[in-house]
């Protein structure tokens, strides 16, 4: 998609970041003196074409993504005094360390939830949410989903959406952890634990935000909800997915979404995804008659047949991409074919190819496309898909404006949006909720042995999240 009537161009990027000095200076009061407009937000892709935010968050008031009843009173000022930035940053890496803490002593490998649940329930029931349990699946893969709401003193006023994952994948060999992986450690300025960056520090900063929210504006307009689930990183059939058609068949109303991904690459808010490219994958079975090679005459060869289509396949322009995203994608991952003999003419070659698509392609229109070039090649095969995700995106808007501003007040990064890496349940929520983005810490080391958060991100990522709200919901 493109933005109506602006151009996004990288003028304004030199300007838009706080100059390193800046850092550590949390009273914002001290900034005014710059009169600096606030340009906290670029766009990125792989191609690098993009692109800074125009010098006010570009708001197109046609797009249904603002349609929030002239609700949107962006863009943000730097110098907007919100409660967070007077929050004692040591009270706040206190209370959220401790619930981290906590949740990775949990241990939560998918589906399992090991409580994680519970104890978010429990703090949240205490704010005054509305705790519903949406638990999914057979009994021997039963994922935990909990929706939360704690609504605003205006039923008119949007409603922001934490969502996210108390799950966490195998620890791999333990061995090879220098701390046990679910007894949460800290040694050199980071705090080591699974989960810790993917995402139990989220989790934890998106609690005491709402905690902090809510004590500070105890009459706050707009809502607040939470969307967790046990199965994000295993099959997630029975987790948002299923929460998200329930919330769609009682006409649940969601405005924004953040879901806690940890998104930052080199330093906390340097990235926000404001969407994912859709994963379509293809099993292509070319048939042929197996023979042997000295009589080529009495066989036929897929994988000469196929080797045309494939190379052509592979050189395919598939779209052109746009503002948001980089070309589609095309990748064969697998080829088999062969019986291991030098002299035999195999019977069938097989080809594992997955697409990483832009909003520009559908999987429908990909799906056309190859079987076209396969009927033109004249193959005999068979070929199954498996779609594993749509693309999703959410344009530049009132929620990444609100959410960029208070990265750019907590920490002085200027965010950029950004649509790569892989699928998230981002996708799913996408489905029922205008503006979704992912937010959180470094993802350097997720997955990985010796899974690590930094300890000075825990509180700055809680009051950035308290900032949001703030901007979004008074
Ligand atoms: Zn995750």
């Amino acid at each position: 998609m493109s933005l109506p009537g602006r151009r996004l161009g990288d003028d304004h990027r030199s300007d838009g970041n706080l100059k390193a000095s800046d850092l550590g200076k949390r009273d914002l009061r001290a900034r005014d003196v710059r009169g600096r407009d606030l340009r906290p937000c670029n766009l990125r892709d792989n191609r690098a074409v993009s692109s800074a935010l125009p010098p006010s968050p570009s708001v197109d008031p046609t797009h249904p993504a603002d349609d929030l009843g002239g609700r949107f009173r962006g863009p943000y000022s730097p110098l907007t005094p919100t409660f967070a930035a007077q929050r004692d940053t040591a009270d706040v890496q206190t209370r959220t360390l401790a619930l981290l803490e906590q949740l990775i002593a949990r241990p939560s490998v998918t589906p399992d939830d090991a409580g994680c649940l519970t104890l978010i329930g429990e703090r949240l029931e205490v704010l005054g949410f509305r705790l519903e349990r949406m638990d999914s699946g057979p009994d021997d893969f039963r994922v935990h989903n909990l929706w939360a709401v704690k609504d605003g003193s205006d039923p008119s006023a949007p409603r922001l959406v934490f969502a996210g994952h108390t799950d966490v994948v195998p620890t791999g060999e333990l061995a090879r952890w220098t701390s046990d992986p679910f007894v949460p450690t800290v040694r050199g300025g980071q705090l080591y634990g699974r989960g810790a960056a993917d995402m139990k520090t989220s989790l934890a900063a998106m609690v005491v935000a709402a905690e902090d929210f809510v004590a500070a504006h105890p009459h706050h307009a707009g809502s607040i909800a939470f969307l967790l689930t046990s199965d994000e990183e295993g099959p997630a059939r029975d987790g948002t997915v299923v929460c998200v058609e329930q919330l769609r068949q009682r006409g649940e109303r969601l405005d924004f979404c953040i879901v806690g991904e940890p998104t930052s690459v080199e330093r906390l808010g340097d990235t926000v995804k404001n969407g994912r490219r859709g994963s379509l994958s293809g099993k292509l079975r070319v048939m042929g008659i197996q023979g042997h090679v000295a009589y080529p005459h009495l066989a036929r060869n897929p994988v000469h047949q196929a080797a045309p289509a494939l190379a052509a396949l592979a050189a395919m322009t598939w779209d052109a991409g746009n503002d948001y995203f980089p070309p589609t994608t095309f990748q064969i991952s697998n080829i088999q074919a062969g019986t291991g003999a030098g002299n035999v003419i195999p019977g069938e070659v097989v080809v594992d190819f997955n697409f990483r698509f832009s909003t520009e392609s559908t999987p429908q229109g990909l799906r056309e496309r190859v079987q076209a070039l396969l009927e033109e090649h004249g193959l005999e095969y068979q070929l199954d898909w498996t779609l594993s995700g749509e693309p999703f995106l959410t344009p530049v808007g009132s929620l990444s404006a609100a959410l960029s501003a208070a990265i750019a007040e907590e920490t002085g990064v200027a965010t950029e949006l950004s649509t790569t890496g892989g699928t998230s349940d981002g996708r799913f929520i996408a489905r029922i909720c205008p503006q979704v983005v992912e937010f959180g810490p470094l993802n350097a080391s997720i997955h990985k042995i010796n899974e690590y958060v930094p300890l000075d991100q825990i509180a700055p990522l809680t009051r950035i999240y308290c900032r949001t709200l703030e901007h979004l919901l008074l």
